[in-house]
């Protein structure tokens, strides 16, 4: 046993559909404006003839199991639900081709990618990164690990209620970069390994929540997510 100075924190981890182990988390990955709608809803139109997708990460920290109630985060006033179809990898993979893509998909669950967007929209304006925005303490909700071994989810509904209010509403065949070309790209910068998570991001009509409200939003064919927000710490 390796001496610590003090105990490591715990391994994250999600529950697994129908099986008792549980999924390791290794890093999290979100694709940016992965939507046409939402994109314009940010104001950052993509034009996917001349652009790749983008990232962030946060920190495998952050994730929290479906059903939780999470304290209304700290140092900001308009925090957002992105409702997301999450892809969970299985195997090791590098510079996969899109049509070898599905090898190395173990699952998929369904999450929500909370976002301080106040601050995350104040930071590319003072050349600041996205962390203090999207790096949330709690913010990457996600539920149970579907395991669709090799499986490409190329449609199905996505939505999302705040209160019993729908305010998402979309399609997974609507993603601007799809589960393969999303995990073709990615695989370019990163070693993809098992345990990571993609978030493949949010359709339009995000929008803040305040203490109190009660998210519910689901993957046709995957999963429902929900979280409760509570009062500030
Ligand atoms: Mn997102």
């Amino acid at each position: 046993m390796t001496p610590y100075l003090f105990t490591p924190p715990p391994v994250m981890s999600v529950a697994v559909r129908g099986q008792d182990a549980r999924f390791p988390i290794n890093r999290l990955f979100f694709v940016g404006r992965n939507y046409h709608a939402h994109a314009v809803e940010m104001g950052k139109p993509v034009d996917k003839s001349v652009e790749r997708p983008f990232y962030f990460t946060k920190a495998p920290q952050t994730l929290t199991e479906s059903g939780a109630t999470v304290a209304y985060p700290p140092e900001t006033h308009n925090y957002h639900f992105e409702m997301e179809m999450v892809v969970a990898i299985g195997k090791p993979g590098f510079r996969v081709k899109a049509e070898d893509a599905h090898d190395i998909i173990y699952g998929y669950a369904a999450g929500l990618d909370m976002t301080r967007r106040d601050l995350q929209l104040v930071a590319p304006d003072k050349g600041r990164p996205w962390d203090l925005g999207k790096d949330v303490e709690q913010s990457s909700v996600c539920t149970e690990i579907v395991p669709l071994p090799g499986v490409v989810i190329a449609q199905g509904a996505i939505n999302l209620e705040v209160n019993g209010v729908i305010m998402q509403s979309s399609n997974v065949d609507k993603l601007i970069w799809n589960v393969r070309e999303i995990i073709a790209d990615l695989s370019q910068f990163y070693h993809l390994q098992a345990g990571d998570l993609i978030y493949t991001g949010t359709p339009e009509g995000v929008g803040a929540v305040v203490p109190g409200d009660k998210i519910t939003g689901r993957v046709e064919g995957v999963a429902e997510v929900a979280l409760t927000v509570g009062a500030a710490e």
